[in-house]
C-alpha cells in the first residue's frame, strides 16, 4: 500500500513494501542519493545549516563537484548475514535523520515493485496519484538544481563550505520553490 503525505515540495511517498523490501534490509538505502544543491538548499531553508556543518566536520557528508555524498558504511543487517555497505545514517530501524535532513530523493522515490504492489490482487487506488507527484518532484527538483549547479560552477574558487555558502542555497531554493507554488499547487496539502 501507497501513503502520499502531500506537503508541496517536501511531499513524500510511503510504501508497506518499504518495511520487507524485496532488495534486503536496508532497502535502497545500501545506494544513498547525494545531496544535491537543491537538497541542500532545502535542509538549510528547514533549519539544518548547523547539521550540515557539522556532519561535514564530521565526515559524514563529502563535498564533491555535485554537492555532498553520503558515507557509506559496512555493517550486519543480522549476526550471520554478510557485511554490505550502506547510507551512514540507516540504523537497525531504517533512516536515523528525520526527513528535514534528507535527500528530497529519500523522501519521494519508490521503486518499481512498490508502484506496482496489489492488495489482495487489486491496485493499489493511491499508485496513479503517486505516480504523478513522483514524476511532478523529479522534474522541479531536476529542473532547479541544474540551474543551481551552473550558478556553483560559476564561482570562481568552487564553493566555500561555509555558512554563508550554505545560506545562499537555502535563500536560492526559497526562491525556487516559492516560484513554483503554481506548478506544485497539486501537491498542496489538503484543507
Ligand atoms: S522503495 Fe523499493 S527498493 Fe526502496 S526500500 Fe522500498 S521496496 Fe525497497
Ligand atoms: S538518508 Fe536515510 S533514507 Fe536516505 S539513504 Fe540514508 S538512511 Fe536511507
Amino acid at each position: 500500500m501507497i501513503r502520499l503525505e502531500l506537503s508541496g515540495e517536501h511531499t513524500r511517498l510511503h510504501s508497506t513494501l518499504c518495511a520487507q523490501c524485496p532488495q534486503g534490509p536496508a532497502g535502497c538505502c545500501v545506494s544513498p542519493p547525494e545531496l544535491d544543491w537543491t537538497d541542500i538548499g532545502r535542509i538549510v531553508s528547514l533549519g539544518g545549516r548547523g547539521w550540515l556543518l557539522e556532519q561535514i566536520a564530521a565526515g559524514n557528508l563529502l563535498p564533491v563537484s555535485r554537492g555532498l555524498e553520503l558515507r557509506r558504511v559496512r555493517k550486519r543487517e543480522e549476526r550471520a548475514a554478510p557485511r554490505r555497505s550502506k547510507c551512514v545514517y540507516h540504523g537497525p530501524r531504517g533512516c536515523t535523520v528525520p526527513a528535514e535532513r534528507r535527500a528530497a530523493t529519500c523522501n519521494y522515490f519508490l521503486c518499481e515493485d512498490a508502484f506496482a504492489e496489489r492488495a489482495d490482487g487489486r491496485a493499489d487506488p493511491a499508485s496513479a496519484a503517486s505516480r504523478q507527484a513522483h514524476a511532478l518532484l523529479r522534474e522541479v527538483y531536476g529542473r532547479w538544481d541544474r540551474e543551481l549547479a551552473a550558478a556553483v560552477t560559476g564561482l570562481p574558487e568552487g564553493p566555500p563550505w561555509d555558512a554563508p555558502f550554505l545560506d545562499w542555497l537555502g535563500a536560492e531554493f526559497e526562491r525556487l520553490s516559492s516560484a513554483a507554488r503554481g506548478e506544485l499547487a497539486p501537491l498542496a496539502p489538503p484543507g
